[in-house]
């Protein structure tokens, strides 16, 4: 989440987003804009959960919503899942309807997204195969520059996007733990297959971040995050391999 002039923009919606928001002191009615990078469920699991708790908590202005297809219908099925609770609310506790609060815009390219008084959001196709199209994004606010990759290999689209940024949030794997990774699950064959297609190793991240010339590189989304054989340094190391501005590895509730 990027938050500047008391306003939230949320990036990507994981199991418990509106919980770690309050976890963070982030109220919820401060979130304006929510942006999904594609449509996977640690992506977007709590994607309607996170406006339609926020609007129980009292958010009651509007809330622009921003991904690839097929988000209008998602958010038109969930409100409809959830009608019996919202129309309850309305009637019983005096809210605000809800759903005309909520503007849906269906993002498929490379290209300007939107801007407001307080920053100017970009967005590029990332490669993330077979996900399509999945996003990368980029945020220029007064003092700072910030661009999130999604998941994705390597991405030459995503190196013009993160030119001279001050930070990259880049998804990062570490190929020397993904069989101990797989290793626990069944369909380890496939599953292996399909993330050494689609994600980015630490060393790789850093050779992006040192492309495009950011200041500082922060890794998430890792793969494994939970190895204690992969540990924090073991992560800078890789990126700091090929970049030399720095690193960070992110952490839920890290604030930058
Ligand atoms: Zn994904």
């Amino acid at each position: 989440m990027i938050v500047t002039n008391n306003t939230a923009y949320v990036i990507d919606c994981g199991d418990g987003v509106a919980r770690q928001l309050v976890s963070a002191g982030v109220p919820l009615t401060i979130v304006r804009h929510i942006f999904i990078t594609h449509q996977h469920s640690d992506h977007n699991a709590d994607y309607g959960n996170l406006i339609w708790l926020a609007w129980a908590a009292g958010l009651s202005a509007r809330v622009d919503t921003w991904g690839p297809p097929p988000l209008e219908n998602m958010t038109k099925l969930f409100f409809e899942m959830n009608a019996y609770d919202i129309d309850t609310r309305i009637s019983n506790e005096g809210r605000v309807p809800l759903v005309p609060l909520v503007h849906v815009h269906e993002l498929r390219d490379t290209g300007p997204v939107m801007s407001d008084g307080n920053v100017k959001v970009t967005a590029a196709l990332v490669d993330h195969p077979p996900v399509v199209p999945a996003l990368g994004y980029r945020f220029d606010a007064r003092d700072r520059s910030i661009v999130i990759s999604g998941d994705t290999a390597p991405s030459d689209n995503l190196v013009r996007l993160a030119r001279g940024a001050d930070v990259l949030v880049h998804s990062a794997m570490y190929p020397g733990a993904i069989d101990r990774l797989v290793g626990r699950v069944p369909n380890a064959a496939m599953l292996k297959e399909s993330i050494l297609s689609h994600q980015t190793s630490a060393e790789d991240a850093g050779r992006i971040a040192q492309a495009a010339g950011v200041k500082t590189l922060v890794l998430s989304h890792l793969v494994p995050a939970d190895d204690p054989e992969v540990t924090d340094q073991m992560w800078i190391r890789a990126a700091e391999s090929q970049f030399h501005g720095k690193v960070i590895v992110g952490h839920d509730l890290l604030e930058i």
